[in-house]
């Protein structure tokens, strides 16, 4: 639980992570029971809301339903609980409506593209018992969904669907671009390995600045005079990011191509899951060809 400050002139504390419905005498006993909370005064008690929800495994990755072609869903109907999470949807489902409708291909973000691919990934293959809220930890690839590297992950499915114009598409390519140069010039750079600290390499040995850039200390800031001062905002955050974790992102980045040709292998329509030894019963019973059935979900919050 984080207790945090509503403000700078008040006493009220905002319990986080304390989020219940309980009746309000336990809610005051669970608040007392806390050190240090003993002597604390409950201004507001915590609450639920009650929802419908359809079981989101009924919808195809456009968030199309299956069974009702034309008809796409968004949001806390699809089981999810939360603001992000019902916007990326509702870009997504009106996204795919638009193309439904112009006869054009769905529009998927991968799992390995971005926060929606996992969502939107999730929800249709496991549906939702409780309602889903989008955690980091649920990406298996964090290391490749980085906040700054989102617009090299998705301005290009943007550029493609129209919706990306040309002032900020020729921004995106001039950042690229620079974000290339720079990485090959610490690459190519050699240094003096003393005026760097390197201690113990052999006197002919010239580290470049990219090996540099690898110390846990060492900031790309340190060399703003040999660097342009023309960059576009973030590159050279992004580029200290990679050079710093190369091997990580290499690695990671193995592993994302794997799972991309996994995820490129539609399994068939007829595929016999019950021949499949070790998928549980049910798995394999439950069918997802059916007309969305609405279910009640229970989010809980905090005043
Ligand atoms: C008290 C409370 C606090 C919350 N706090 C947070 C928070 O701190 N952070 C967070 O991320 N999330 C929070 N949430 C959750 C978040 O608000 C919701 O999950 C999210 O807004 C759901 O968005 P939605 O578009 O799916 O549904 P909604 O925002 O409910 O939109 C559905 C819309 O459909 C309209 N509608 C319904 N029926 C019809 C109909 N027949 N015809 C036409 N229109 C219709 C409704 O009027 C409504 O405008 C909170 C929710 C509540 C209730």
């Amino acid at each position: 639980m984080f207790l945090e400050p509503e403000g700078l002139d008040t006493n009220e504390i905002y319990v986080n992570g304390m989020s219940t419905s309980m009746p309000i005498d336990i809610q005051t006993r669970m608040v007392a029971s806390v050190p240090g909370l003993e002597e604390a005064e409950m201004i507001r008690p915590g609450y639920a809301i009650e929802y419908d929800a359809i079981d989101p495994r009924e919808l195809t990755s456009a968030l199309q339903v299956k069974s009702l072609p034309g008809l796409f869903l968004a949001g806390q109907i699809n089981g999810t609980s939360g603001y992000e999470e019902a916007a990326c949807q509702g870009l997504m489902a009106g996204l795919n409506a638009a193309c439904y409708v112009g006869g054009l291909d769905p529009v998927v973000i991968e799992r390995t593209e971005g926060y929606t691919g996992i969502l939107i990934g999730d929800l249709i293959a496991k549906g939702a018992d409780e309602p889903y809220r989008m955690f980091t930890s649920r990406a298996e690839f964090r290391l490749h969904l980085r906040i700054d590297n989102a617009d090299e992950r998705l301005t290009p499915i943007g550029r493609r669907l129209g919706l990306v114009n040309d002032e900020r598409w020729n921004l995106f390519l001039k950042k690229k671009a620079q974000k290339e140069a720079l990485t090959l010039a610490l690459n190519a750079t050699r240094i003096d390995p003393q005026r760097f600290g390197f201690l113990g390499l052999a006197a002919d040995d010239r580290p470049t600045l990219a090996e540099w850039i690898r110390r846990p200390e060492a900031r790309l800031a340190q060399l703003s005079s040999w660097i342009q001062d023309d960059l576009v905002h973030g590159v050279r955050e992004t580029v200290e990011t990679e050079i710093k974790y190369a091997g990580y992102i290499s690695q990671q980045g193995r592993q994302v191509e794997r799972l991309k040709g996994a995820e490129r292998r539609p399994i068939p329509a007829d595929f016999a899951y019950a021949g499949v030894p070790g998928l549980s019963t049910k798995f394999a019973k439950s069918s997802c060809a059916s007309a969305p059935k609405p279910w009640a979900m229970r989010a809980e919050f905090l005043a």
